[in-house]
């Protein structure tokens, strides 16, 4: 029987957590419970470990159990914690699968990031490339077989493709929707499509996978085409949702995909607990709904928030994540921040409003494929007033330089900006740090095209993608044309 501070997951916000805890607070006992074997790894350089046979699995591994236990922190590994009792501050669970236990804690925090959406067609225990296991499990599996099959064609898909790109393994990529990246706009995952054709990929959109079988050299596969595929190694990446099924019902507030809904001091909806990570998600400002975002930077920060605010009452505040998000793969990267909760669409020329999305994917066969909308509630202002300009931009300076930038930037009717999105055939997605600023500031497009931003050839043309956007919307706010429409031409 243990009290103090009790935190649950050992990876990117626990360990967060559990550092800041002990800065502030040198003789606290701190007690961190871990279901894997493992702790503090880089769950971001899974793919490109998995593509790289000269690599080990424990390369990705970041700090030793040992720096932890020099700082009176306790991870106890193969912990997973299966029950929360919180009017009895009391976890349960299982220890290396089969042994009970239960631990008693003053204040907890709950990391225990994400998990693999169940689908029906996926027998359990089909890794997601999620954690060191994992990664062992279908290093081992491709150092049997050249095939590999992916389920779902998100950014970890992408990235499997193109780190294994070149090494001669037959891949196939079953999507069950239009086109990879369902959850970005359109044109992003459409360049991709066609990137995945280039590598070699077996692509299949509007593919399910009906079944999968273990035989004795791997997988058969079942494809709603009625193929049938042979495969050594497969991977779950349709989806993941926040790993909470372990917590009671009805008890701590969560939202309809199971994420805990925190505030800016990371604090859920009881005393005494706080969450941070993959597991939780924030109340965004004039009741615009609520935001899941499940990526590092926000996890390792809001860690450290939970940390300071369970272990000395800190008062600590998490900035609001700008959804930042960035992907290199294939030849071509992508970034988005901001807002696509209601995604416009062109039609005639035009752009118009399709209905918000008010409903949250759910587990099950049927959204195979299908990514979670980062924003789970609808903006109720965010139906009105909303312009988008969608344009084609060379991605250099270089004269006949044939590469292009598509970019999307999105604006409120008060001129303020809502988020964008940018495709370069080439290097360039970085440039979205400057509308992140912009986002994390509450400034607008005045703001945006009034920036001295940098210009050299080689990288950019002279007036950038940027400036150049936020002035066509700028023109479409000063004519008045704004309603809520755009026009998609070039610049
Ligand atoms: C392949 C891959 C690529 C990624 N690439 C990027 C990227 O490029 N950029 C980016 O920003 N983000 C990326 N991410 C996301 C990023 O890694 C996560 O947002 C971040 O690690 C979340 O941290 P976390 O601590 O919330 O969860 P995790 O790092 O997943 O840690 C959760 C921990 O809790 C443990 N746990 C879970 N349930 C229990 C339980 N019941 N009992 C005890 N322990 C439990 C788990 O074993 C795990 O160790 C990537 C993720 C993956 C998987």
């Amino acid at each position: 029987m243990h009290a103090g501070l009790l935190i649950l997951g050992a990876n990117t916000a626990g360990l967060s957590a559990a550092l800041e805890a002990r800065r502030r607070d040198s003789r606290l006992e701190i007690t961190v419970l871990e279901a894997s074997h493992a702790a503090s790894w880089s769950n971001c350089d899974l793919p490109y470990n998995l593509g790289d046979p000269q690599r080990q699995a424990e390369d990705l591994l970041l700090r030793d159990p040992a720096f932890f236990a020099e700082r009176g922190i306790r991870i106890l590994f193969q912990h997973r914690v299966a029950r929360l009792d919180a009017s009895a501050r009391t976890v349960e669970g299982l220890r290396e699968r089969s042994h009970p236990f239960s631990l008693n804690y003053d204040r907890l925090v709950i990391a225990s990031g994400a998990r693999p959406r169940r689908l029906d067609s996926l027998p359990e225990g089909v890794p997601a490339l999620r954690s060191i296991e994992e990664l062992r499990q279908l290093k081992q599996a491709l150092a049997r077989s050249t095939r590999i099959a992916l389920i779902g064609a998100g950014s970890v898909a992408l990235e499997v493709v193109d780190a294994l790109a070149g090494s001669g393994r037959k891949i196939l990529l079953l999507e069950q929707g239009a086109r990879p990246l369902s959850d970005w706009p359109s044109f992003v995952g459409d360049a991709f499509a066609n990137a995945l054709a280039t590598a070699g990929c077996d692509y299949r959109p509007r593919t399910a996978l009906r079944e999968a079988r273990r035989t004795a050299e791997g997988w058969l596969l079942h494809t709603s085409d009625g193929d049938t595929q042979r495969s050594g190694a497969l991977v779950h990446c349709a989806g993941i949702l926040p790993a909470t099924d372990f917590l009671p019902s009805g008890v701590l507030r969560q939202d309809e995909r199971g994420a805990l809904v925190v505030n800016d001091e990371q604090a859920t909806s009881l005393p005494g607990i706080w969450a941070a990570g993959d597991c939780c998600c924030r109340v965004l400002p004039r009741g615009e709904g609520l935001l899941w975002n499940p990526q590092a930077l926000d996890a390792r920060r809001a860690g450290r928030v939970a940390g300071a605010n369970a272990a000395a009452d800190a008062g600590l505040k998490t900035p609001l994540p700008q959804a930042t998000m960035i992907l290199k793969a294939l030849g071509l990267e992508a970034a988005r921040c901001g807002r696509f909760d209601s995604p416009l669409e062109m039609k005639d020329g035009l752009w118009s409003e399709r209905p918000p999305e008010s409903k949250v994917a759910r587990e099950g066969s049927g959204l195979l494929g299908a990514q979670l909308p980062a924003v789970s509630a609808p903006s109720p202002a965010g139906a009105s007033g909303r312009l988008a300009w969608q344009g084609n931009y060379p991605l250099s300076g270089h004269v006949g330089d044939t590469r292009r930038l598509r970019l999307r930037l999105e604006a409120r009717q008060d001129g303020q900006l809502r988020g964008g999105a940018l495709l370069c055939q080439g290097e360039g997605a970085l440039r979205i740090n400057a509308l992140v600023a912009l986002l994390g500031a509450g400034l607008g497009l005045q703001e945006l095209e009034a920036l001295d931003l940098a210009y050299t050839p080689r990288l950019g043309p002279a007036v950038d993608p940027l400036i150049q956007a936020a002035r066509r919307l700028l023109r479409e706010l000063q004519a008045g044309q704004g309603n809520s429409a755009g026009k998609d031409t070039q610049e």
